[in-house]
This record gives structure tokens, C-alpha cells and sequence, in this order.
């Protein structure tokens, strides 16, 4: 039998949360050892000769996944998450979704002018999520060295959105 690739570990589940939406589920490959642990290693593995000083992650499976890679890379972990979750003082970034906006915060101590920072988040989509991330580290005055995802929907624009704003786009699969 073939070995198992990433790919294979990822479910779609049809009409979730809406109608017509074909979810990609991510929770597969994190509950399989072999999965998260191949997933974790691809992710990192473009960045891993870089210097990287820190790993943000997206609300919510990018915490999952920026922690572990943070762990690996021996560097610290910084959470980017929605409005009203962050106790201390933050930085507010609007981003448009399909229907209406949303908000992403960042405590505005937590990436020092000049840091290299990476940004982890399990998908890419319109890319709207992943350009608020940015510019709410590029406001504190990081430099955004990469964003990692493990899965890209090209059809949906988001790379090119990203690679549009001069940023390294790595994603293990579509
Ligand atoms: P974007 O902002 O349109 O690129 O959407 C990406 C954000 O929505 C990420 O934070 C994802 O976690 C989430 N997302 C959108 N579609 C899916 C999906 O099919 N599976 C898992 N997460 C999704």
C-alpha cells in the first residue's frame, strides 16, 4: 500500500458551516501522530534556515500548528486573535469577510521593531485573515519573513493576494 500523504489525513465535510462550503478539516491530521508530526516538519522546513525571532499564529488552528512549529524553531509564540479575546493593550486590524467584517488583535508588546516573524495559519482562502496578520505585525514594526498554511485554495485568490503584498506564500497542499 502507498504511504499516507498530508493530503490523505485532511477531510472535507460538505455544506459546513453553510450551504455549498466544502470545509477542509484539519482536526484529522492533528489527531494522527504521523500526520501532525509530517505536517509540523513541511511546514517549517522552507523557514528553517532562515532567522526567524518569532512565530504568530492565527486564530484558531494556527495556534495549534504556530506553537508546535514556535517549539521546534526554539523561538516564542505569538497569538494574533479576534476582537475582545487579548487582556492587555492591543493593536486592531478590520479585515472584510464575505458577509460584513471582522477584527483581529495583537497585544502591541508582543513583536519588537525589527523582529523576523512567520506567520501560521492552517488555510489559505481570499487571504483576507493572513493580510490582516500582516499588517498588524508590519504596524509593530516586524518584518513578515513567510506565512506557512497547509492548505492553499488557489481559486479563491489568496496567494496572490499575499505574493501582491511582496510576501513568501509556502503551502504544503491545495
Ligand atoms: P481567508 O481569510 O478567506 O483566507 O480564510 C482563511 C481563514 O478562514 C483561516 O483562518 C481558516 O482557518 C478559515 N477557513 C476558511 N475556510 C476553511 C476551511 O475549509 N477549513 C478550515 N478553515 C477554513
Amino acid at each position: 500500500m502507498a504511504r499516507k500523504t498530508l493530503r490523505d489525513y485532511i477531510r472535507t465535510i460538505p455544506d459546513f458551516p453553510h450551504e455549498g462550503i466544502m470545509f477542509r478539516d484539519v482536526t484529522t491530521l492533528f489527531a494522527d501522530p504521523r500526520g501532525f508530526r509530517m505536517c509540523i516538519d513541511q511546514l517549517l522546513h522552507p523557514f528553517a534556515d532562515q532567522r526567524i525571532d518569532k512565530v504568530v499564529g492565527l486564530e484558531a488552528r494556527g495556534f495549534i500548528l504556530g506553537g508546535a512549529v514556535a517549539h521546534q524553531l526554539s523561538v516564542g509564540f505569538v497569538p494574533i486573535r479576534k476582537k475582545g479575546k487579548l487582556p492587555a493593550a492591543t493593536l486592531s486590524q478590520e479585515y472584510q469577510l464575505e458577509y460584513g467584517s471582522a477584527t483581529m488583535e495583537v497585544h502591541d508588546d508582543a513583536i519588537l521593531e525589527g523582529e523576523r516573524i512567520l506567520i501560521v495559519d492552517d488555510l489559505l482562502a481570499t487571504g483576507g485573515t493572513a493580510e490582516a496578520g500582516i499588517k498588524l505585525v508590519e504596524r509593530l514594526g516586524g518584518v513578515v519573513t513567510g506565512c506557512a498554511f497547509i492548505v492553499d485554495l488557489p481559486d479563491l485568490g489568496g496567494r496572490k493576494r499575499l505574493e501582491d503584498m511582496g510576501m513568501t506564500v509556502e503551502a504544503l497542499c491545495a
